[in-house]
């Protein structure tokens, strides 16, 4: 089989529908593009001998590979989202290769001068040599995720033409809405009927992600005192310049504009506010549970001090539990690393274990008992009109499917 052939046609297919998600949608899939795709990947996984395959009223697509191993293997399952951000248009989108790669500037559009640099996106200097896809200015690409449509599709279609080869039961999902935070809001884990499973995901070939934020929101409710200002000496306590003071004390090292890699910050998002009473809407990020703790306990004492300085004042502060790090649930069950790491080293890549600075469905998943780390799809530079991905970095994708399930079948009779 031609991978890069048949990756890119399929890629060409799925990017042409626009599967934008939209936050203000009350449906699941939020828009009816989600369900055109679904569609044609439900008919392609059939066409190309995928078991029980099901697509159901939201737009959620499951099959099976069954198990032609000697021994009982694990189930493992593969998922891709179907919606693309709702941030750029993905109307009308236009791939282009630009082959063999120079590491040089790539020109996605001259009209609307989109030049993709190595000096702002290192990433591209890994892949001197390799077919680039973009997109063609004015649109996202939307390698994010249909390069991971095509990556699973593709890794199944190779595994049904080559039967010798020995691997347990593969379970695929294709999930909707996942870049408004709703992916697994409808998924069955027990339908779904795998032990482990992968997202395919991820950006640049090698990366693989376990580890996820813990977030939590938060919400600062303020009531003030207002007086008519020209008899407000000593009386008038202003909501609005409360809020803003408790904003402003906030350290400015721990905002999202301010933090990487493990950093954790505050990021306020919405402030609503008058002399009477003021209402601030925020989120709290970090890694570590317990720096998390530390964060809130740290915003709180700024509020008891706004307190005293403004007695008086009611001042409430109220944070949620938002998801957790999957780390917690994977590292409980360190084989689903163990085989990824395996398969990816054994397509000649040096795995890069990477925390996500957010959330992914597989957190979720996680936590709902099927331990679900990233897997790399070759892209970069998601959710905009930059975004690119590797037609190479998509082949070490799906070779790194195929001898994933490979691993597990090798293993699991020591298990
Ligand atoms: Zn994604």
């Amino acid at each position: 089989m031609d991978f890069k052939k048949e990756l890119y046609s399929r890629f060409e297919r799925y990017v042409k529908i626009n599967t934008q998600s939209k936050e203000e949608s009350k449906t699941c899939p939020s828009t009816p593009g989600q369900l055109k795709l679904a569609k044609l990947a439900a008919g392609e996984m059939k066409k190309i001998g995928l078991k029980n395959v099901v697509m159901d009223r939201f737009g959620y697509v499951m099959a099976s590979l069954p198990s032609n191993a000697a021994h009982k293997v694990p189930v493992i399952g593969f998922l891709a989202h179907l919606d693309t951000s709702p941030e750029v248009s993905g109307e009308n989108v236009r791939p282009q290769v630009h082959k063999n790669y120079n590491g040089k500037d790539i020109v996605i559009s001259r009209k609307d001068k989109i030049v993709l640099s190595p000096k702002t996106c290192p990433q591209l200097l890994e892949c001197a040599g390799h077919d680039i896809i973009t997109a063609s200015g004015g649109t996202l690409l939307g390698a994010d995720n249909k390069a991971g449509i095509a990556i699973v599709l593709t890794a199944m279609e190779w595994l049904i033409k080559n039967p010798g080869v020995k691997r347990g039961a593969v379970k695929i999902a294709l999930t909707p809405d996942e870049e408004i935070g709703r992916g697994v809001d409808n998924f069955n884990v027990k339908k779904f009927g795998a032990e482990y499973a992968y997202t395919v995901d991820g950006d640049v070939a090698g990366v693989v992600e376990k580890e996820t934020f813990n977030a939590d929101s938060v919400a600062i409710k303020i009531k003030g005192r207002n007086y008519h200002p020209g008899l407000a000496k000593n009386l008038m306590l202003n909501a609005v310049r409360i809020a803003a003071d408790i904003m402003s004390s906030w350290p400015e090292n721990m905002l999202p504009e301010t933090t990487e890699r493990r950093e954790g910050y505050v990021l306020f998002l919405t402030c609503s506010a008058a002399v009477e009473e003021a209402a601030l809407k925020g989120i709290v990020r970090e890694h570590d549970l317990g720096k998390l703790k530390k964060l809130e306990r740290h915003l709180e004492a700024i509020v008891a001090a706004k307190k005293l300085k403004y007695p008086g004042a009611e001042i409430h502060v109220e944070f949620k539990k938002q998801y957790r790090n999957m780390k917690e649930v994977i590292d409980k069950r360190p084989e689903v690393m163990e085989h990824l790491l395996s398969a990816i080293k054994s397509q000649g890549l040096e795995p890069k274990i990477k925390p996500v600075r957010g959330g992914t469905d597989g957190a979720r998943l996680s936590f709902m008992g099927l331990p679900t780390p990233n897997i790399f799809t070759g892209g970069y530079n998601f959710h905009g009109k930059y975004e690119w991905v590797s037609l190479d970095g998509m082949e070490k994708s799906c070779r790194t499917l195929v001898a994933l399930a490979q691993e597990w079948e090798k293993n699991s009779g020591k298990l």
